[in-house]
């Protein structure tokens, strides 16, 4: 969050475009913050995307193959994006995924870990910590102001809480 992840994808995503390749861009249904079928960076860049709820439902928009599939926010997909986007790679498709590496405890989001393993090439960006200026790691999340607890559900879409950037030593998290 706040690192440019989006900005990065979509500046991938228009060079693709700029080269006349056949892409085909997702991003999970639950991500309806700024647009419904757009990506759009913080920065106002924007391109259109698919919204979907599941790897699943990807597959329907994948044949024929394009050329390069860029997915926004994958950590809020199913572990059925793991073998999707194996066989899509192994097919010479090019595969260009952003999403977040922690959640909000500091802990391994969802499928990441292993899509940064299997990844060849993996850029971790980071935001600004506002507290202190350190590159930031961590995404803070607030609840009423405050910190929040570990036994928060991760995933609140749309409900009253903020998160900001942060370095390991200035985040927080309620026990
Ligand atoms: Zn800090």
């Amino acid at each position: 969050m706040f690192s440019g992840k989006s900005e990065e994808l979509i500046r991938r995503v228009k060079r693709a475009l700029i080269a006349r390749q056949r892409v085909r861009v997702f991003k999970p249904r639950l991500d309806t913050r700024y647009h419904e079928s757009q990506v759009v960076s913080h920065d106002g860049e924007r391109v259109e995307a698919i919204p979907v709820a599941s790897a699943q439902e990807m597959e329907a928009y994948l044949s024929p193959r394009p050329e390069v599939v860029a997915v926004d926010e994958v950590q809020f997909l199913d572990r059925g994006l793991l073998p999707l986007v194996e066989r899509l790679a192994q097919e010479g498709v090019r595969v260009i995924l952003a999403g977040l590496d922690l959640d909000f405890r500091g802990e391994p989001f969802g499928l990441m870990p292993e899509l940064l393993a299997r990844a060849e090439f993996v850029e971790k960006l980071t935001a600004i910590c506002p507290r202190c200026g350190a590159p930031a790691t961590r995404t803070q999340r607030l609840v009423n102001g405050r910190p929040a607890r570990y036994s928060d559900p991760v995933i609140l879409v749309g409900a009253q809480e903020h998160y900001e950037p942060r370095c390991r030593a200035c985040h927080q998290v309620a026990y």
